[in-house]
């Protein structure tokens, strides 16, 4: 199918039900009609256990890297790139010498923690396996994880951080008295304490500071690095840039709320375990920004994601419920300067935006392994490919060749 075709396809429905992880409102967990069970697929019964039991906590994550640290013969160093506005650690952990840089952050949404188990377990492998083939990859590629990105909205199981706009106003002066950013909110998943979503507080200009007269700004401009913890992401990033030259990917890990089935290819039916994006820069890929942000490359984030796709497809097979891997939800006009992935892209890195299925506190012991199964082995065939070059050879507009898993079907 052509690539246009694809397109106009996933323009015409943008319907008012679809729930996103990386829209302005929380997203609920999509009811039905998705839910029932079929044998072999997976479920996506839900049990919503308000204890988030079963994941890594703050403290725990702090002991589990450590003990990686200290397993790792010298190779795994973790380090801490900045403390959240409650003092929490932003810890990060780098492996591998290699001179391609992957930036790999998780759980910027408190409450979306597959990827911080992933990023645990990548750590480990990476940092004690004796395998040659692993230590030839850490020749070629240096990987940097940030595995809670969010600690002080992990800790609450909810989305934003926590940070009252008087203390925004303490932190920058300047913005005494000015309107709050439009994605600082007084509460999030019942939780009445402030705080932004920080993947709207990411801005392509690095130096940027904010500005009275920029705010409250617009979902589709930058953001204004108002809180610590994009700051620090910032702050590491072009850390990484400086020591590098470049950082050749950046990957965001996020849950989606909805959990829905692939429409169409190879996996038609199957339950989504995991949709991959390019950043939402709007139409002909972006091509408004590309005057001031040249180095802007769409298709080579699409190379990355399709790496990553191909990688879990091949590991499991196509019939395989940890293999169904599809498009996130991506209308061409869609535009989100202020995320994360946004901002990095501009400034020439590949992102890749996982978003995996449901909430990560929807779901049973056996789900949670399988979904965080799934999300370690697309990052891993993802150092794999660069690792050896293959990224730089794969045709970008093969990632439409993935399902868009249901985006396109009207939902009740
Ligand atoms: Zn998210």
């Amino acid at each position: 199918m052509s690539l246009t075709r694809k397109r106009n396809k996933i323009l015409g429905t943008l319907g008012a039900g679809a729930m996103l992880c990386t829209l302005l409102v929380a997203a609920p967990v999509s009811a039905a009609p998705n839910q029932a069970t079929t044998p072999g697929q997976g479920t996506c019964k839900l049990s919503d256990d308000p204890q988030f039991t079963g994941w890594t906590s703050y403290s725990e994550l702090g002991s589990a890297l450590q003990r990686i640290e200290d397993n790792s013969n010298g190779r795994v160093q973790v380090d801490v790139a900045g403390q959240t506005e409650l003092g929490r650690n932003l810890y990060t952990a780098r492996v591998g010498t290699g001179d391609r840089v992957l930036l790999v952050q998780s759980a910027v949404h408190g409450n979306e923690k597959t990827g911080t188990e992933a990023l645990l377990g990548i750590l480990k492998k990476l940092g004690s396996s004796n395998d040659p083939a692993v230590k030839q990859t850490l020749e070629n590629v240096t990987l940097v994880a940030m595995p809670m990105a969010n600690p002080d909205g992990g800790e609450l199981n909810r989305r934003t951080n926590v940070i009252s706009w008087e203390e925004v106003e303490r932190r920058h002066p300047q913005l005494e008295g000015s309107q709050r950013a439009w994605y600082h909110r007084l509460s999030s998943e019942g939780i009445d304490l402030p705080g932004f979503d920080l993947n709207r507080d990411f801005n392509a200009d690095l130096d940027y500071v904010p500005q009275p007269g920029d705010l409250p700004g617009d979902p589709k401009d930058a953001g204004f690095y108002l809180s610590p913890e994009s700051q620090a992401i910032r702050d590491l990033y072009v850390k990484l840039r400086d020591e590098f030259g470049q950082v050749d990917a950046v990957v965001d890990l996020h849950h989606m709320g909805p959990c829905d089935q692939q429409t169409g290819g190879e996996q038609d039916g199957k339950h989504i375990s995991v949709a991959l994006d390019y950043p939402p820069l709007g139409i002909n890929d972006g091509a408004s920004y590309k005057e001031d942000w040249p180095l802007l490359d769409q298709d080579k984030s699409r190379r990355y994601a399709l790496a990553v796709a191909n990688g879990i497809k091949d590991s499991y097979g196509s019939q395989s419920p940890l293999a169904a891997v599809g498009r996130y939800f991506h209308p061409e006009e869609r535009e989100y300067a202020g995320q994360g992935r946004s901002a990095f892209a501009l400034n020439g890195s590949a992102t890749v935006l996982f978003e995996v299925r449901g909430q990560s506190d929807d779901f049973g012991q056996k789900m949670k392994g399988m979904l965080v199964q799934t999300v370690q082995t697309g990052i891993e065939s993802l150092i794999d490919s660069m690792a050896t070059g293959e990224v730089d050879t794969l045709e970008g507009d093969d990632f439409f060749d993935y399902p868009d898993y249901g985006w396109d079907e009207t939902r009740d």
